[in-house]
């Protein structure tokens, strides 16, 4: 079977694996890479509703259990037409080694429905959730398997998806993340994946430059302008940095002197009514306040102009070889991302060049890969349901906390396993080869102790 975003994913973590000493250090890790690339249960489902015009509508329905050797499984739920098989493996393999990098007890999954929600009433939507839940209420449960949001599902969706259980399975748990704050919730769940994905950057900056620069007066291109790149966005404007680009599927906006929290904010209210950002843009007094250039068609990445840091926060394979070769001959020193596998493979190793043939921190190209850039989005879905099963809700200020140390921890572990297990570790270490050095270790020793692996 041809599944080519997951054999890209998986490369990945191969390719660092090889590059490092580790299996030369300890040959039993390598054991573990047939048995960890199988899911341990792949879950494939009809999905039947009714549609406003009375028609009834199919799509296919899936969830895959990659491993629960660290927990239950946990990961998000895709709702778009682009959804299959090969997707939802990628990005479950991918969670797997991500949720370990967060330090809480998580195991790998991911889900998804192929269907395009836009333009949908909001009845429609409810039926749908109701639908698919319909199944998959069968197989997942607080200590089995907790689903959350991802492209496609927002909160409202969450909300359908969480009453469709409680009422098929007469239990009210904490089965999904990404809850309302009313009745389950975490306080800055929803803007987790953004400011985690800053404070990782942060992070990568302070070791860059001695501590001596942050995100004040840098100039910051962002894609996506879903729930990832609005808050990333926000935390940026916070910090004293310009945000000169946003995305959809259809083009972008560019401006030079930055988009405002109050444009973001009108971006947020839109969204939720499927509206494009061309219809956003000529229909909204704040854009008409602060004008932006409308591109249709097009990345932001090679309309923008002196920019220090690049996040992309749309979706997989949105940076190619070219693009990341024009982000370096621009200037471009940290690029993390928001998205999941953002870059193709030859973007990153353009940017990976870059760092390790650098003269030194100051002058190279520093790389967050997904895994650990973005994984605050999944670490406060792991302190939602800590507090779910206190029975309590904590201080936005105590979440946003855990968040920074979360996310700053990821990033020390990320550069002391490069260290530790490759060869040009010690000078300008590699975020990715880090990442995955990191990661498949705590994963690989679980299933040892498990006798997952033997
Ligand atoms: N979909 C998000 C991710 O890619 C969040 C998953 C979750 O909170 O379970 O990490």
């Amino acid at each position: 079977m041809s599944e080519p975003e997951f054999q890209q994913a998986y490369e990945e973590v191969v390719s660092s694996l090889e590059d490092s000493t580790l299996f030369e250090q300890h040959p039993k890790y390598r054991k573990v890479l047939p048995i960890v690339s199988v899911p341990e249960r792949i879950i494939q489902f009809r999905v039947t509703w009714e549609n406003d015009k009375g028609e009834q509508e199919v799509a296919q329905g899936y969830r895959v259990q990659y491993n629960s050797a660290k927990g239950p499984y946990k990961g998000g739920l895709r709702f778009h037409p682009s959804v299959n098989l090969s997707i939802l493996k990628f990005l479950g393999f991918e969670q797997i080694f991500k949720n370990s990098l967060t330090g809480l007890d998580m195991g790998g999954g991911k889900g998804g429905l192929c269907v395009d929600l836009k333009g949908r009433s909001n009845n429609e939507i409810r039926r749908i959730c109701y639908a698919f839940m319909r199944e998959l209420s069968r197989h997942i449960g607080q200590d089995t398997d907790v689903p959350a949001g991802d492209i496609g599902v927002g909160g409202r969706e969450i909300g359908y998806l969480f009453g469709a259980y409680r009422s098929y399975k007469n239990s009210w748990e904490g089965v999904l993340t990404g809850k309302g704050l009313n009745w389950g919730g975490s306080l800055i769940r929803p803007e987790a994946t953004g400011y985690g994905l800053v404070y990782y950057t942060q992070a990568m900056i302070d070791y860059a430059t001695n501590g001596k620069e942050s995100f004040e007066g840098k100039r910051v291109t962002i894609s996506g302008s879903g729930n990832v790149a609005q808050y990333a966005a926000l935390k940026v404007i916070e910090l004293g940095g310009t945000v000169v680009s946003l995305s959809d599927s259809k083009g972008c906006i560019i401006s030079e002197t930055g988009i405002t929290s109050e444009q973001i904010a009108d971006i947020s209210s839109a969204k939720v009514n499927f509206k494009s950002l061309e219809q956003i843009v000529s229909e909204y007094s704040t854009f008409s306040e602060n004008k932006v250039q409308y591109i249709a068609g097009a990345r932001p990445w090679t309309h923008v102009q002196k920019v220090d840091i690049a996040l992309p926060c749309a979706t997989q394979n949105e940076v190619s070889g070219e693009e990341a070769k024009a982000f370096v001959a621009q200037g471009v020193k940290f690029v993390a991302e928001g998205s999941n596998m953002g870059s193709t493979p030859e973007a990153i190793a353009v940017f990976e060049t870059a760092r390790s043939t650098a003269a030194g921190p100051k002058d190279a190209v520093w790389y967050g890969p997904p895994k650990a850039a973005n994984l605050g989005g999944v670490a406060v879905s792991g302190l939602e349901m800590a507090q779910n099963s206190q029975r309590i809700t904590w201080t936005s200020e105590r979440v946003d906390q855990e968040l920074k140390r979360i996310m700053i921890n990821c990033f020390n572990e990320c550069i002391d396993s490069a260290k530790k297990y490759t060869k040009d570790g010690n000078a300008l270490p590699s975020l990715v080869k880090g990442a995955n050095i990191a990661s498949f270790i705590k994963v690989s020793d679980a299933m040892f102790d498990q006798g997952d692996v033997f």
